[in-house]
């Protein structure tokens, strides 16, 4: 599945907060945003200064912007995941939540096992995990309670692997998944609530936008 490749730090700067995608960088003084708190672009600082009025349509699309820009999902798949969660029994953006929360990427990060969903990713591409003991190398796997996700055993050797307990041991795991730092594992114990998702982001906006 395709992703974005472009300049990171500027995804938060358009939306006008951190989103922390980039692991420890982000909390150091190379962080861009804390840099150049301003819009990207020629006008964005200009934009900033004269604190433009901010239409309804606006403020959807930047919620919905910034989801998919928190869990790197491209249009056409979050478009997707909204489709299905209007399908799907129960609130909406719930939904559309549940789903981007249990992608396979992000319970890898979740668990503290990589310090960015872009890390999370790229260790998941690369084959290093396995859920319920068969190889899983698709990011946006969608996992389910009771699901088990561990570290292969060919890939226990690399100096990431043999780093990661003492790494992972510094990074919370979120209460929905159960994680065992010594043998590389976990599991998925329930879908999250709401509560134990990002606060930050407005999924009644995304709903807005796309019933528009
Ligand atoms: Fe965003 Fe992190 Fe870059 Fe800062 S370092 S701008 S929080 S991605």
């Amino acid at each position: 599945m395709a992703r974005y490749t472009g300049p990171v730090c500027k995804l938060c700067r358009r939306e006008g907060e951190k989103l922390f995608l980039k692991g420890e960088r982000c909390f150091s003084p190379k962080c861009g945003f804390d840099k150049r708190a301003y819009a990207p672009g020629e006008h964005g600082k200009a934009r900033m200064a004269r604190g433009d009025r901010v239409s309804d349509y606006s403020r959807q699309l930047r919620a919905k912007q910034k989801a998919r820009r928190v869990y790197g999902v491209l249009e056409r798949q979050f478009r997707r995941y909204f489709s299905v969660a209007i399908r799907t029994k129960g609130l909406t953006g719930l939904n559309l939540l549940h789903t981007l929360e249990t992608r396979l990427d992000n319970v890898v990060y979740r668990m503290g096992f990589a310090e960015s969903r872009s890390q999370a990713r790229q260790l998941v591409n690369h084959g290093h995990f396995m859920v319920n003991n068969i190889r899983a190398d698709i990011p946006s796997m969608l996992m389910k309670a009771g699901d088990i996700i561990t570290v292969r055993e060919s890939s226990r050797g690399l100096v990431y692997f043999k780093e990661l307990p003492d790494l992972a041991a510094k990074r919370n795991c979120a209460l929905w998944l159960d994680r065992d730092l010594k043998s590389l594992s976990g599991r998925v114990l329930r879908i999250p609530e709401r509560s134990e998702i990002d606060g930050n982001l407005n999924e009644q906006l995304i709903v807005e936008y796309y019933s528009r």
